[in-house]
């Protein structure tokens, strides 16, 4: 197997367009646990690491743009006001050890329908940015960024350089269920991220599906249902249609983690309970302003 170091960004894209073959690596919490357990031998890895433009997060234009570097301790450390759905996620994220070396750009280069920055990413209207030698930038919204079981809508010479994320301006909140409370697989996981400017919701499933989900109908159901402007307590039903449609978008299997039928119900109840946290939140930010 090659190991390729490339001395800068520019230079690793170089690299990956001669070398399309090559495998990238980042914090490696992914990727050396599949080599050591021979479950797939790349002809050649490209090490990320010297590329340190990757390791900077910056608010561009009032985005947040995280380089695919950052690890997740960091995004907790120093975004969590920012951007509290994925500083919730990436704290549920194995142990203090993965969390140090593990990126969000690496979850993203994996597309495992159960990686946990994936929900909050798509409550937070995430973007993409990848990049290639030979076409530049492109910008994928992560609504068309995961295309199937750990496939994603990278082409064969490009590298992600970063996500995107605007700042919250209201509430979201990330809750994963497991079998216990550290270093575990979700069994299924979902966030949820309210936008008061302009009356609308955002939602993320994972671990219940090929890929990572919007429960669409339960967004729009919410849109129509939420007292924004004469803040109210949520009534009781909607709070269980709400559960009710994101289980409904869910699209789980039986595995070794849980079977699909228990999923939908513990996404009935994680909705309901993130649904409940956040407008208890709106409400009690509307009464202090
Ligand atoms: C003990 C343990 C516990 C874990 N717990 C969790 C957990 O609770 N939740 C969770 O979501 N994950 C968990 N993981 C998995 C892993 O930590 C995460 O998926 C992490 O986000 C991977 O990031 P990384 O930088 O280490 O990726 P790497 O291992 O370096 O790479 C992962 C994949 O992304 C690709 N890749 C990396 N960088 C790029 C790039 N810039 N462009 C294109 N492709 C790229 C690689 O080729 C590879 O396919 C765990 C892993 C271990 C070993």
């Amino acid at each position: 197997m090659d190991f390729l170091r490339p001395t800068s960004w520019a230079d690793a894209l170089d690299i990956k367009s001669g070398r399309p073959d090559a495998t990238p690596i980042q914090g490696g919490t992914d990727m050396m646990v599949e080599l050591n357990f021979d479950k797939g031998r790349p002809s050649a890895l490209l090490d990320l690491n010297p590329c340190r433009e990757l390791f900077e997060y910056q608010e561009i234009d009032g985005k947040i743009r995280i380089g695919s570097g950052v690890p997740y301790v960091r995004i907790i450390n120093r975004l969590g006001n920012q951007l509290p759905g994925l500083a919730q996620a990436s704290r549920t994220v194995g142990s203090p050890q993965i969390r140090n070396r593990g990126t969000v750009g690496g979850n993203l280069g994996g597309a495992s329908p159960a990686g946990d920055a994936h929900p909050a990413l798509l409550a937070g209207n995430a973007v993409v940015e990848v990049e290639s030698a030979a076409r530049g930038t492109r910008m994928i919204p992560i609504d068309d960024f995961y295309i199937w079981v750990r496939k994603n809508a990278l082409e064969a010479d490009e590298l992600i350089s970063a996500v995107w994320l605007p700042p919250a301006e209201g509430p979201q909140y990330f809750s994963k269920v497991g079998t216990r409370n550290a270093m575990v697989i979700a069994v299924c996981s979902f966030s949820i991220a309210l936008y008061p400017s302009n009356g609308t919701v955002r939602t993320g499933i994972g671990s219940s599906g090929p890929t990572p989900l919007r429960a669409e109908p339960a967004e729009e159901f919410l849109a129509t249902q939420l007292p924004w402007h004469d803040p109210a307590p949520l009534t009781d039903r909607v709070l269980r249609e709400f559960g009710t449609l994101v289980s409904a978008a869910a699209k789980p299997i039986d595995d070794v983690r849980g079977t699909a039928d228990y999923r939908k119900h513990a996404l009935s109840v994680l909705a309901r309970r993130t649904l409940g946290w956040a407008w208890t939140d709106y409400l009690t930010e509307r009464k202090a302003a």
